[in-house]
């Protein structure tokens, strides 16, 4: 594990270049088309559920509650039927249909840009909160999901035993630059998937092998 400030900017500073270069497009796995309340629910229901999952309900839920306004008029018994496939429906329903009356009531409709704000409602925490701002607005923290935590402690950042999102977070604060953090978030979860599971991680022809910690404790020296 990386101990000093100086090592752990030149880690998150390797890393990055090397996952830029392997997915250079750094997509949300959420097909949300670029619109701040579709993201906010998708997260939503993302808790517990596959992203694969929350895309294919996603046409027919916002079919009938494209806005937050549409939301605050639908019965939460009705949205329950919509996203009962993800798991915790009801209370995923009953955040979304929250959701959108405050929103509506407090922010005018439109989902609201601070942390303060956004913490402010129903089911939302900082992952949602940190996933809305950085990928509409390029601000807030990483979001620290389950793949961000594993792949994050294998490389070396912090111990592989730290599970805690909020410290996390704050490791990252000074490592990676406020406007870069949503890619790099997507790029090492779509790295967790592809390449360092939490089951069996393909470390042969990994290309941050020659930086990861968990990788070079085992015992293996051949750096590429
Ligand atoms: S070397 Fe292995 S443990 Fe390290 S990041 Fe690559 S796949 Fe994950």
């Amino acid at each position: 594990m990386k101990e000093t400030q100086t090592e752990k900017a030149a880690l998150a500073a390797a890393v990055s270049a090397r996952l830029t270069e392997r997915y250079p497009a750094a997509e949300c796995a959420l097909l949300y088309g670029g619109d701040a309340w579709r993201l906010l629910v998708m997260g939503r229901l993302s808790a517990q559920c596959t992203d694969k999952r929350v895309n294919e309900v996603a046409p027919a839920l916002f079919s009938e509650i494209p806005t937050p306004a549409a939301a605050a008029k639908t019965p939460v018994s009705r949205i329950e039927e919509l996203v009962r496939s993800c798991g915790l429906y009801r209370t995923k329903a009953r955040n979304i249909h929250d959701c959108g009356v405050l929103i509506t009531e407090r922010f005018g409709g439109r989902v609201p840009e601070s942390e303060e704000d956004l913490l402010s409602l129903p089911g939302v925490g900082r992952k949602i909160a940190n996933l809305v701002r950085g990928d509409l607005w390029r601000r807030g923290g990483v979001v620290v999901d389950t793949h961000f935590i594993r792949v994050c402690g294998r490389i070396g950042f912090y111990p592989e035993t730290e599970k805690d999102p909020a410290r996390i977070e704050r490791i990252f604060e000074p490592l990676v630059a406020e406007p870069d953090r949503s890619d790099f978030c997507h790029r090492v979860v779509l790295f967790g998937r592809e390449v360092c599971p939490a089951r069996a991680p393909r470390c042969a022809g990994c290309p941050l092998a020659s930086l990861c910690s968990h990788f070079l404790q085992a015992g293996n020296d051949d750096r590429k």
